[in-house]
């Protein structure tokens, strides 16, 4: 019957309207009843006493007229004697109708008894007056008359104490009742309140029961427990809401089950991808610590995964070098930190790995790790010493042959051997040329292969930046005023000294100097500056030339790379700034340029500050 929330609500609120009533109409019965006590004691007992008083007063007229009576013998006492007569019997009359008390009706009998004697006593009187004289007439009063007016007035006063005693009576019943009415109306009222209050809590309790239920299932799914059904039997809105909520709960755990099966899914592959890999990875945290490793990691670094997991990295791989290039690439702000040749030895023998950092963020672009790629460059590092062996070895064949051609060229160009026609002249300037040229690539190669072997043997000093570069402007003066290009430095003597070896920081700087040269016309600058910061010092060949495309920015720093092929590179052997980075690596600094096509290059270098 009371399926729906609503009738349920309006069940308790009828069951309060009934309570309300039952107060209401017992309050109204009880005063009903004291109206009418108050009602009774005041008409019918003041009733009575009001009539017993007037009968008095009619009879104290009676007396007196008889007195009157005695001493004139006037009609007119008689007259008045009977007009209060009749005044008495009014009286009498009514109160013979408004017998209330128990007793009232033998005392009204009485009355009328004594007052018919005493009527009957003033008729013998009015005799004795009138045959015997006022004498005679006097003394039956004072014998007979006055004692019945005595005894008559007795009865009536009677009849009013009657009256008063049932007034006062009366009263206190009335007090009773109002007080029974007040006990009864309290007793009931809080009778009512408190079964009212007892049960329309116990009602709103169990209707609203299915709620609370629902609230804690609720809560329960807000801290993570999908799981959750109401179980909740009930046919009304609340009953409905759980079906709903049952239902919402079974569509989230499918929704996780799919989410979840997906993100365990992706995250297999990720794992699974990083696994097969056949060069070693290494993924940490924010704190450097080993969240996974491949088991190409685990085979060239002779480490386990489970022993590995959750340590530092220095535990774990006990390489500064590489830690300190992981260190950087957190700092910096380059998604993908440039890459760094380190070796490694493993089983006594020596590795090189290109490490390859990259950041790991969440979807809010927290970093939440890096994944550390050690690609094996080892063979591709061998192949190019040998490379560069194979080349020194030829350049040093080379060197003696070319400085005899170069001998000859220079004996018959100066007519040493006889004159020459023009053709002769072209040939020869073409060999001197091209002999020149040879000379240069045999120098750079010896140069770079001295680097690549003596790097051992360098010899790090304490440098002033301004003496290096200052000499290193000297050699080119000459160059740049040739070519109207204003050649400077803005390094200030006060700078602090580097750790540098002297000899090859000044070919790193005069190979970036002689490039900046190359590449800029009349009128252009280029200008060196340096900079200290934390433990480095920048140092930077900027020139106002020609710039540098986007796409050769990295590539111009390799072996023979040049901007541009063919008849549209320039001239040199492109072993230039391979040379200065080279220098600069075993300085542990880096190099990079910044560039824009017909605006300019900037060429900066990192050197270590010589420690105080
Ligand atoms: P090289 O020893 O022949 O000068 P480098 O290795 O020094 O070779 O330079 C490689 C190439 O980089 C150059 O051939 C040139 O194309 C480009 N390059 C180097 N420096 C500059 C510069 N300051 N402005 C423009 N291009 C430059």
């Amino acid at each position: 019957m009371f399926k729906s929330l609503k009738s349920k609500i309006s069940l308790i609120y009828l069951f309060l309207v009934c309570t309300i009533a039952v107060v209401g109409i017992s309050s109204v019965i009880n005063f009903y009843k004291l109206t009418k006590s108050i009602n009774g004691l005041m008409v019918d007992n003041y009733k009575s006493i009001s009539a017993s008083n007037k009968m008095v007063e009619a009879l104290e007229d009676q007396n007196r007229y008889e007195q009157e009576y005695i001493y004139t013998g006037n009609q007119s006492s008689i007259d008045n004697y009977i007009q209060s007569s009749n005044s008495f019997y009014k009286w009498y009359n009514i109160e013979a109708n408004n017998l209330t008390e128990v007793g009232e009706k033998g005392l009204v009998d009485k009355i009328n008894e004594y007052y018919l004697n005493y009527e009957s006593e003033f008729s013998k009187l009015q005799n004795i007056r009138n045959n015997s004289g006022e004498a005679a007439a006097t003394q039956y009063y004072k014998t007979n008359m006055l004692p019945s007016f005595n005894a008559l007035r007795a009865e009536i006063n009677k009849v009013t104490t009657l009256n008063e005693d049932a007034m006062f009576s009366g009263k206190d019943r009335v007090m009773i009742s109002a007080r029974d009415a007040m006990y009864i109306i309290g007793t009931l009222s809080i009778t009512v309140i408190l079964v009212g209050f007892a049960l329309s809590t116990a009602l709103t309790n169990k209707f609203l029961e299915p709620l609370f239920v629902l609230k804690e299932n609720i809560k329960a799914v807000k801290a993570g427990n999908l799981k959750q059904q109401a179980s909740i039997q009930s046919d009304d809105e609340i009953g409905e809401l759980a079906d709903e909520f049952n239902k919402m709960t079974s569509r989230l755990i499918e929704f996780e089950k799919s989410t979840k099966g997906m993100l365990i899914e992706e995250r297999n592959k990720s794992i699974a991808i990083i696994k097969s890999i056949s060069d070693p990875v290494i993924v940490l945290d924010t704190y450097y610590r080993v969240i996974l490793l491949n088991h190409a990691s685990e085979v060239f670094f002779k480490i386990n995964e489970d022993d590995a997991l959750n340590k530092h990295f220095l535990e774990v791989m006990k390489n500064s070098e590489v830690y300190d290039h992981i260190v950087e690439a957190f700092a910096s702000v380059e998604e993908k930190y440039r890459p760094k040749i380190i070796s490694i030895h493993a089983d006594d023998k020596e590795f090189f790995f290109d490490t390859i950092v990259t950041k790991v963020r969440d979807e809010a672009s927290n970093i939440k790790g890096v994944v550390v790629l050690f690609q094996n460059v080892t063979k591709l590092k061998k192949l190019e010493k040998a490379k560069t062996e194979f080349l020194s070895t030829i350049s040093h064949e080379f060197k003696t042959p070319l400085t005899s051609i170069m001998m000859g060229v220079s004996l018959i160009k100066n007519d040493m051997l006889g004159s020459l026609n023009e053709k002769q002249q072209d040939i020869i300037d073409t060999i001197e040329d091209d002999s020149e040229k040879l000379t240069s690539l045999v120098n750079d190669v010896l140069q770079l292969s001295k680097i690549e072997s003596d790097s051992a043997l360098f010899d790090f000093h304490p440098c002033s930046v301004y003496g290096i570069v200052d000499n290193c402007i000297k050699g080119f003066i000459d160059i740049a005023e040739n070519k109207e290009i204003n050649l400077s430095s803005d390094i200030s003597e006060k700078l602090p000294k580097i750790m540098a070896d002297y000899e090859k920081l000044s070919w790193a700087i005069n190979n970036l100097i002689s490039n900046a040269l190359k590449f800029t016309n009349a009128g252009d600058y280029i200008t060196i500056s340096a900079k200290p910061s934390g433990t480095l010092m920048y140092i930077s060949v900027t020139d106002t030339g020609i710039g540098i495309p986007e796409e050769y920015k990295d590539k111009i720093f390799e072996k023979f790379e040049k901007v541009g092929t063919g008849d549209n590179a320039p001239n040199g052997t492109g072993l230039g700034l391979s040379i200065s980075k080279r220098i600069i690596e075993i300085h542990k600094g880096q190099i990079w340029c910044e560039s824009k096509l017909d605006e300019g290059s900037t060429f900066t270098f990192t050197v270590p500050l010589a420690d105080k």
